[in-house]
């Protein structure tokens, strides 16, 4: 009797708990469900990334067995079908700890019956829940978080060896057409891409090069551990031999499980204001807020490197970190537009879109977010241009029309920075007063 593996978030064979636990019990069933909820919301950027992957875990898989059974449909029904028709033993997954995976995951369990669902492993290092504070509350604060966390400490990567596995299969469909992305430059799919991509990083000096998007030197990392392509832990393990910076980084690998513990401890978190009194500030909407988030959207704000970073996004599924905080910052302090409607474009654009560093890096920007940035630390794009794109050659990269007025007229300024700023801190300071 197999044992199914259900992979989700988890798309690779090495450093894997959840099959080293599946193949423990005997041979394994490899599935993965084509789950509506799941893509329809997804935009197709990700959606083929995502399809991407499939295709290479699925190729990896068939150097070993009969390669990925893949269904349509409802989770708790596709699941509950295929382990009735091959009188499965059990369910093996990674834990899911998002609002939507673990209720998903319950009902599975539920529709199972007698059939276990057992969850090993999460697409973390430390499972979101598992550091505490001393009086046993999730934490609100990332510096002591990050504190606990690095002395909670990691396990060494699992030894999972998808060759010792007696891999088995089922009728299932084949993987849908990836969605047609005219234009995009999508990062290579899959494991061996990942772990490539890993290796070929991890001496890079990481302090010298983090904030600067014109050198573009960052891991490029976050589509891979969106998927799971790679596990965070086979990073932990690997960093200190090498990189003369791995403190520095391991504390931004130490981000993404704090906010994924924000969005487990406070699921409302990822459409809610963390802090409400933010909510009453003034901000623009109808037909004034669609207007300033299309030129926003579209990289045409007046405002080089806030226009050079929403171009990357389109062109690319990817914006540089730096860049990132300064259009969320614009879009929210200088076009008074909630943090809502920028995270959702980004939900929609990013290869790397993950609920919980994305909403909660908004509300961080925002100023409501859990250890938000103060309000009234309004990033001024003109200065943060020249700080951290000096020569402006990531700015030349993605709006040509500057340096060459043949390419295109560029627009003015949408809005003046100083008055929108004067503007935005004047509304704090009357909702201090009377909020
Ligand atoms: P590196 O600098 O090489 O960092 C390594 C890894 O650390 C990243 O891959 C990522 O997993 C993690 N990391 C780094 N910075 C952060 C951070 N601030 N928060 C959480 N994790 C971090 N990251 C996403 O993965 N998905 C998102 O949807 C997302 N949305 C964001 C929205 C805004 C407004 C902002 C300001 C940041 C967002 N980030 C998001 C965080 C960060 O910008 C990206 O993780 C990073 O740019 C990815 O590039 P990299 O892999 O080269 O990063």
């Amino acid at each position: 009797r197999p044992s199914i593996l259900w992979f989700r978030r988890d798309l690779r064979l090495g450093d894997h708990p959840a099959l080293l636990a599946a193949a423990a019990d005997g041979p394994v069933l490899p599935l993965f469900v084509l789950d509506d909820a799941l893509l329809a919301p997804s935009g197709a950027v990700r959606r083929a990334f995502l399809l991407r992957t499939l295709r290479a875990l699925d190729a990896d898989l068939r150097r070993h067995g009969p390669g990925l059974v893949v269904r349509g449909g409802r989770p708790a029904t596709v699941v509950r079908d295929l382990a009735a028709e091959v009188d499965a033993r059990g369910v093996h997954v990674s834990a899911d700890f998002g609002p939507y995976g673990a209720a998903r995951d319950d009902e599975v369990a539920d529709a199972l019956g007698d059939v276990p669902l057992v969850r090993t492993g999460s697409p973390y290092a430390v499972a979101p829940g598992r550091v505490r504070t001393g009086s046993g509350h999730p934490y609100r604060v990332f510096t002591p978080f990050h504190r606990a966390w690095v002395e909670h400490g990691w396990r060494a990567p699992a030894e999972s060896d998808p060759a010792a596995v007696d891999w088995v299969g089922a009728p299932g469909s084949d993987l849908p057409e990836e969605p047609v992305v005219s234009g995009i430059d999508l990062p290579e799919a899959g494991e061996a891409a990942a772990l490539a991509r890993w290796e070929e990083w991890r001496g890079t000096p990481y302090d010298d090069v983090r904030d600067r998007p014109d050198l573009d030197a960052t891991s490029r990392l976050s589509p891979h551990l969106r998927w799971g392509s790679i596990h965070p832990r086979t990073i932990l393990a690997g960093i200190d031999a090498r990189n003369p910076h791995a403190a520095t980084f391991r504390k931004e690998l130490a981000w993404r499980e704090f906010y994924a513990q924000v969005l487990h401890a406070w699921p409302g978190s990822a459409r809610e204001y963390f802090r409400p009194e933010l909510r009453d500030l003034p901000y623009v909407t109808g037909a004034e807020r669609r207007r300033r988030l299309d030129a926003w959207a579209a990289g045409r704000t007046g405002y080089p490197i806030v226009d050079a970073g929403m171009r990357q996004l389109l062109a690319e599924g990817w914006m540089h970190n730096r860049v990132r905080m300064i259009v969320a910052s614009f879009l929210v302090k200088d076009l008074q537009v909630e943090w809502q409607h920028g995270a959702r474009h980004f939900m929609e654009h990013l290869v790397d879109g993950d609920l919980a560093s994305n909403q909660h890096n908004w509300q961080w920007v925002a100023g409501c977010g859990t250890d938000a940035a103060p309000y009234f630390r309004i990033f001024n794009p003109t200065a943060q241009g020249r700080k951290f794109d000096p020569d402006g050659a990531y700015v030349r990269r993605w709006v040509p029309e500057l340096a060459d007025p043949s390419l295109g007229d560029y627009p003015e300024p949408i809005v003046d920075h100083a008055e929108q700023r004067a503007a935005a801190l004047e509304a704090y300071q009357l909702l201090r007063r009377h909020g």
